[in-house]
Order: structure tokens, then sequence, then C-alpha cells
């Protein structure tokens, strides 16, 4: 069989250790043939690539209909007033929108990345999933705003909506938008007919308010209703913050992976409870959207120290700079490099894979697979690697 041999100083493959000098051949479709130590390149000519070769990136969230709104709101001001921009400045020409979310998807491929895990609130950006050769799960999100009334109505909308996202290879899921916008009620619709085994994905605890919401029935998003001039007769404080009192009406799907996402606020027993009550659970952090909105990271101490497995995402062009994979590694890195670099690269691939439930072709140099094949130019043995960083490709 006809395949091209790759070696570097150093390969990720993800489903084992790294391998120093390592050597990996791929055939001319993508598939990963072998890989291994040097003595796999004996008498076979072989590409050399200074630093890193790992598998395709997976952006485990994102928001492709928001990519117009790159630039339109200005960062640090928090979460509400965010939410607030995003309804008031996302009306826009639809053959923009597309226009947008089309050159987004493409930003992305010249990122590394292989497969995007992906909000929609509407179905601007299905033609655009369609034609692009990156995997989509589409997350169809919904939520009532705490109007119990309303449950039936949105998740119809919603079911109406994942019909039009529904196209092989991709695949699609309806899911809850966040604890304070979603009513028990809608939660429990959304548990009884996910189908067993599919992904599922929840915003978590972006901001202090969400907490307090829950705790106290205080603080920022109560004014918001307010303003909204929506009534929120149906919530009642839960002492408890608002992951554990989800978790504890056992409103979430107990199988398949579930992706909660940002996790800014989450606290080691949050993490705990969740690990606990919940089989397959992946913590989705987007580190950019983070500082352009709040300012603020999660402590990913917490998610190592308690076995958590961690996966990456971008968020929307409305809350950050790029729809780059390696720029949230190298943001990671910047703040908080006491983490096992390598290890961060195993979230932006395999963990990434295995929420999308993708880990079949995805997320690892493992013979059979084609999981895409990405170069880092830098130094391997450097005291801090991915300071030396000076630059990325897709090479398969
Ligand atoms: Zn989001």
């Amino acid at each position: 069989m006809a395949f091209r041999c790759y070696r570097a100083d150093l390969i990720l493959p993800m489903d084992g250790p790294p391998i120093p000098s390592g050597v990996v051949q791929i055939a001319d479709d993508g598939t990963i043939i072998d890989v291994g130590g040097p003595s796999l390149a004996e008498d076979k000519p072989c590409t050399y690539y200074r630093g890193v070769l790992l598998p395709g990136f997976i952006n485990a969230h994102c928001h492709l209909e928001l990519s117009h709104m790159q630039d339109m709101i200005p960062t640090g001001t928090g979460l509400i007033p965010f939410i607030r921009d995003i309804i008031r400045k996302r009306e826009a020409p639809l053959e923009h929108i597309i226009d947008c979310a089309r050159r987004a998807d493409e930003e992305m491929r010249r990122d590394g990345i292989v497969a995007v895990g992906d909000i929609s609130n509407v179905d601007h950006t299905a033609v655009v999933k369609k034609h692009s050769p990156l995997r989509y799960h589409t997350f169809v999100e919904v939520f009532d705003l705490w109007q119990p009334s309303h449950a039936d109505e949105e998740y119809r909308r919603a079911s109406a909506l994942a019909e039009q996202f529904d196209q092989a290879p991709h695949k699609v899921s309806i899911v809850p938008h966040a604890p304070y916008s979603v009513s028990y009620a809608l939660f429990q619709r959304i548990r009884s007919e996910h189908t067993n085994g599919l992904s599922l994905s929840m915003h978590n605890q972006e901001t202090a308010a969400e907490d307090e919401f829950f705790m106290r029935g205080t603080g920022a998003l109560v004014e918001f209703y307010h303003e909204l001039g929506i009534k929120i007769d149906a919530f009642e404080p839960t002492g408890k913050t608002s992951l554990q009192s989800i978790l504890e009406r056992d409103l979430l799907p107990g199988n398949g992976p579930v992706l909660l996402v940002h996790n800014t606020q989450t606290t080691r027993e949050d993490i705990r409870m969740t690990q606990n009550r919940l089989e397959s659970v992946y913590w989705v952090s987007c580190p950019n959207a983070n500082l352009y909105i709040e300012n603020r990271l999660p402590q990913y101490r917490l998610f190592v120290e308690e076995g958590a497995r961690v996966c990456i995402g971008t968020d929307s062009l409305a809350s950050n700079w790029g729809l780059s994979i390696m720029e949230e590694v190298r943001t990671i890195l910047r703040y908080q490099s006491y983490l096992d670099w390598k290890e961060v690269l195993r979230w932006a691939t395999l963990h990434g894979a295995q929420a999308l439930g993708m880990d079949d072709t995805l997320g690892s140099l493992t013979p059979g697979k084609r999981p895409g094949l990405v170069h880092i130019d830098m130094d391997v043995d450097a005291p801090q690697p991915m300071k030396t960083y000076r630059s990325h490709q897709r090479i398969v």
C-alpha cells in the first residue's frame, strides 16, 4: 500500500505515551498505518519536522452562527452585558451571516481543527456545515427563560430545527442552554427525549451571578429577568450551586457524554459531585472567551487533581479574537504553566473527540483512524516548550 512517512522530535499519539524521535506512517487516504520509534523509518524516505506531530484538533464548543459578530462586543464587560449585546446586535442580512460562517469554518480548517461541537439557535449555518470537510456535532440549544408553560413549544421548535442539521456524517442533539435559562420542566423534556449515547452540552458556571441566582435568588441574573419584564415565579433558590441544583434533580441524561462548558466558577465539590453522578462528563474550557468576557480563567489544577477530563473550545467570534484551538492551548499554558503541556494537547485532541463521540476515527494516531496530522514547530526540550512555539500547520 502506498503511504507517506513523517518523523519529528516528539510524536504525541494521544492513545499512549509520547514517542521521542517518533515516526508515523500514513496511507494516501489519511488512514494511520503505524506509529513508533526511529526504527520504523529505517530504509524508507521520511520527512522530518522540527517539534511535535499530533492528531488534528477538536473544537468542542463554538457558535458558528455568531461569526458575523466579530469585534462588535467590547471585552471585559461580564457575561450579562455580553448576552444583552448578543440579543441587541445579532440581526444581520442572512447572506452576510452565511458568508462570515463560511470564512470561520475555513479559519478552523487552517488551524488544524477536524471536528467541531457547535451550538445553534437558528438554521443559518446548516448550509455551511453541509458542505464543510469538518465534522460537526450540532447542539440545538433550547431555553424557556424559566417559563415552564413554554417548555413544550420551545422543545417542538428545537426538534424542527434539529432536522435541518441532521445530515450525515454530521450529528445533532437538542440541549439545554444553561441552568439559569431553562426551567426544570424543559430540562425533563430534554432528558426524556434524549437519544441514548449521544453527546449533550450545557453552558455551566460561566459567571458568579449564576451561582448567586441559585443559592440566594439574588444578583445580576434576577435583575436581567426584571429588566426583560419576565416573571420567574417558577424559580426558587436552592441554597446550592447551579450545577449541584441540576444534578440533585437528576436533570441531565445519565448515559452518553455530557459536555459542561466554561466552568470558571466551578469548585472542587462541584467537580466531585458531577463525576459521581454522571458516567461520562467532559469539562470544556474556552479560556480566550473567558478572558474576553469576564477576565477570568477556570482553576485547571482542581480538574487535574480530581482526574476530570478536560477538553477545549473556542466559543464564538463574538467573544474571541479568532477560532484557533492552538491559541487556546497557548493561553492555558501562558497563565497556568504548571500544567503538563502534552496533557493540555490531549485535551485539545483525544478528549474532544471522545466528548463528541467521534473517537472511532478522530483524536489519536491509532492505526485505522483518520485523525489528520498537525505539526507544531517548537523546541520540545526547552524548560517551557510552549514558549518556544513558532507556528503550526495541518500536514495531513
Ligand atoms: Zn457558548
